[in-house]
């Protein structure tokens, strides 16, 4: 018979996708990237920040990225999704919010599926960006990045895939009676 403190796991999972047009900017997990092509979006369009913020929230159980930035509120036009990622970590240490619950990113991992320009060069820079926005140590952030082999869309240069999985840790212990 014990007293046995346990802090609990979240996972969360997020997904999204944006269309590519020439002439637009392209940024992926907050650094631009030099390309011919960027992506069609109501924000900066950053959508590996965007299934980042939906893994996030997912794993908390607080909605998604749909709820809290409305793409049909003027005031998300154009936005730096970086401040929209800023916002969603703050929404994980409001105990107010989470019924008294404080979540601690553990890890983070994201994977891009883009056609081109080629993604490698920039990896470093992005997962230093994540981390400092999220306040975790780069080892804890991982990015990956993946063609498509020339096929579906992704592969003849119409879009951009992001799928993220993230694990949240929960601060306060909580204390589970057992017997042995
Ligand atoms: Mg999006």
């Amino acid at each position: 018979m014990g007293w046995f403190s346990s802090n609990s796991i979240r996972v969360g999972n997020g997904y999204d996708v944006h269309a590519l047009k020439e002439g637009l900017p392209m940024w992926l997990c907050g650094v631009s990237i030099p390309s011919e092509k960027g992506f069609v979006a109501h924000s900066d369009g950053d959508v590996a920040i965007h299934a980042l913020c939906d893994a996030l929230l997912g794993a908390a159980a607080l909605g998604d990225i749909g709820l809290h930035f409305p793409d049909s509120d003027p005031k998300y036009k154009g936005i730096d999704s970086k401040k929209l990622l800023a916002e969603v970590v703050g929404m994980l240490k409001d105990r107010k919010r989470n019924g008294g619950e404080l979540y601690d990113i553990e890890n983070v991992d994201i994977t891009i599926a883009l056609q081109e320009p080629k993604l490698r060069p920039y990896i470093d820079q992005m997962r230093e960006t994540l981390a400092r926005i999220m306040g975790i140590e780069k080892t804890r952030v991982s990015v990956k990045a993946t063609t498509t082999e020339h096929l579906g869309f992704v592969g003849r240069g119409e879009g951009c895939e992001v799928w993220a999985t993230v694990q949240l840790i929960t601060k306060s212990a909580k204390r589970i009676f057992f017997w042995t």
